[in-house]
């Protein structure tokens, strides 16, 4: 049994403390909000900003091994105890700069989207392919921090904030959205298969598994995720996003976590992300996933609230799964909870039935 510390108290924060539970680890989690999802789950619960340093050390002072859910933890503060923090600081300088990360997936010999960086106005006349993609190199998520550029007449009006900096890159016309989820543990490195995803305006909606794509590509996803793992100073989950386009596997971004994508192993797989994460941290040995179930994943968007209870009245059904995370309020597009359709009994009429209306 350890002490967990946990950088962010968000929904993957909550559902990493289930996991721990299960377990029977004890859990210090910090946030700068005191009705954060993960409060009411925590032994302990420090109300601090990530980067509050006297904070951090008397959390790592509680602590046997700490771990963040977020990609925008601060790398310096989780360098300052890189003996507790086993996901060390180097995925996170990579993954919270999108242009470090795009040049990263490229050195490793992933194919990645045409890109390069823009520190000026000037930069942005460099580009002369369209549709191109604009995003914030830091603190972009969930589709926010990004412009999609059509045409000449679009750049003209983009105003973007210098001293700033932000990458370009060629706009994919994407047969797919897929996502793999691997697990670095000290004795060995397993991941699951790839989840296919649906997205709208950057927020990712449904998730499915297993996924349509031929088993060809599937290995090319896998390997390019292992190959991303293998070569960062990592041990826990880590989601690597990608497109796909005919045969080819194209790099979208990694997360140095456990990620909305792979929610649906907590009822499809014998052991979920949460539980492979914790496993991993806490330097257990390798735990193989093996996926179990067929699966729907719907993320609950704060407009969604009303519709999935009035669905869950209507017909409650044994294969659906619904996890709410605690939010106190309810916004347009915030992350309120999840739905999961489990099982290959009736998934084509219950995910007909699940799907959200807006
Ligand atoms: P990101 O925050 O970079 O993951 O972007 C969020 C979503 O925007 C992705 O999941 C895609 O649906 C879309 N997107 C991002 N980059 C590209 C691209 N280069 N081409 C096409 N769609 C993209």
């Amino acid at each position: 049994m350890s002490t967990i510390g946990i950088l962010g108290g968000g929904q993957l924060g909550l559902m990493m403390a289930q996991a721990a539970k299960k377990f029977g680890h004890r859990i210090v989690v910090i946030d700068p909000d005191d009705q954060c999802p993960c409060v009411s789950i925590a032994d302990e619960f420090i109300c601090a900003k990530y980067n509050d340093e006297t904070a951090i050390k008397d959390m790592a002072a509680l602590c046997d091994v700490m771990t963040y859910e977020f990609e925008n933890a601060d790398a310096q503060v989780v360098s300052m105890y890189l003996d507790i923090f086993p996901q060390g600081s180097e995925a996170l300088t990579i993954s919270s700069h999108r242009y470090k990360e795009k040049k990263f997936a490229k050195k490793l010999g992933l194919k990645t989207p045409n890109f390069f960086k823009i520190k000026s106005e000037a930069d942005l006349f460099q580009i002369v392919s369209f549709p191109t993609l604009i995003k914030t190199c830091r603190f972009g998520y969930d589709g926010k921090g990004q412009w999609l550029i059509r045409d000449v007449e679009d750049l003209n009006e983009i105003k973007l904030e210098f001293p700033g900096e932000y990458i370009a890159e060629d706009f994919i016309s994407y047969d797919r959205e897929i996502s793999v989820v691997v697990a670095r543990f000290v004795d060995g490195i397993v991941t699951y298969p790839p989840f296919e995803n649906v997205h709208e305006k950057g927020i990712l909606r449904q998730t499915t598994y297993p996924s349509s794509i031929s088993e060809g590509v599937a290995r090319l996803a896998v390997d390019a995720a292992i190959a991303i793992v293998e070569q960062l100073n990592y041990i826990g989950v880590l989601a690597v996003e990608m497109f796909v386009s005919g045969n080819e596997v194209i790099f979208n971004e990694f997360a140095p976590r456990p990620h909305n994508s792979a929610h649906l192993t907590i009822e499809c797989a014998d052991f979920s992300q949460f539980d492979l994460h914790i496993a991993a941290i806490t330097g257990q040995k390798k735990i193989e996933p093996q996926m179990l179930k067929s699966g729907v994943m719907f993320n609950i968007l704060g407009q969604h609230v009303a519709e999935v209870f009035s669905k869950q009245a209507a017909k409650p059904d044994k294969h659906v799964f619904i996890h709410w995370y605690g939010k106190k309020e309810t916004r347009f597009n915030r992350k309120m909870g999840h739905v999961t359709i489990a099982g290959d009994d009736k998934l084509n009429e219950l995910v007909l039935r699940w799907r959200m209306s807006r």
